[in-house]
């Protein structure tokens, strides 16, 4: 028989909540990360698209949020996630979404190329979760419309491709601006 969720470590209404949005069974890279994430350790994986890659990362994030309780402070984000395009940050978003059905836990996304006036409204109270592509996050950064040291979690999606789009700089930069491992 496969691992389960919860064997995984993840809560028992965290586990029914994955239920009702149709994950049974973990994918073989949620039951590798989950675990060491868990137990607060720094991950890197590989696995192909359409392999459960968001939920290996935003399940044990969403676990320590939801025990943590709600306690935002405005403009700043408690989990980051950094992806290349916008078409990946809007996927994570929704996926994030999903998960979090029914938890109180808010996502915004921070995105090139559309209106920022809404993007810095809705992080305004803070958010849990942020995904957003680097440029755009840098100017908000740089504007003071978002603070990242209350930062405790930072993921680099697709962090080869990021890279090679030349966002070592912004990405740096972020990373440094960060809190982890508090
Ligand atoms: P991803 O690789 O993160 O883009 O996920 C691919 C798709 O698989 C998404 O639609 C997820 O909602 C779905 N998915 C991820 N993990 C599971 C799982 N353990 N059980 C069922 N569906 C899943």
């Amino acid at each position: 028989m496969s691992i389960t969720f919860a064997e995984l470590g993840l809560s028992a209404d965290l586990v029914a909540a994955l239920k009702t949005a149709g994950f049974e069974t973990p994918t073989p890279i949620q039951a590798k990360a989950i675990p060491p994430q868990l137990a607060n350790r720094d991950i890197m994986g590989i696995a192909q698209t359409g392999s459960g890659k968001t939920a290996a990362f935003a399940l044990p994030i969403l676990s320590r949020i939801i025990a943590l309780g709600t306690k935002r402070r405005p403009k700043t984000a408690r989990a980051l996630i950094l992806a290349p395009t916008r078409e990946l940050a809007v996927q994570i978003e929704d996926t994030i979404k999903l998960l979090s059905r029914g938890a109180h836990v808010s996502t915004a996304l921070v995105l090139g190329g559309v209106s920022r006036f809404s993007q810095v409204k809705r992080i305004a109270p803070g958010v849990d979760f942020l995904v957003a592509t680097p440029g755009r996050l840098t100017d908000l950064v740089r504007e003071k419309d978002i603070d990242l040291s209350d930062t405790t979690w930072l993921v680099l999606d697709e962090a080869d491709r990021m890279l090679d789009m030349g966002f070592i700089n912004d990405v740096r930069r972020i990373a440094k601006g960060t809190h982890p491992g508090r």
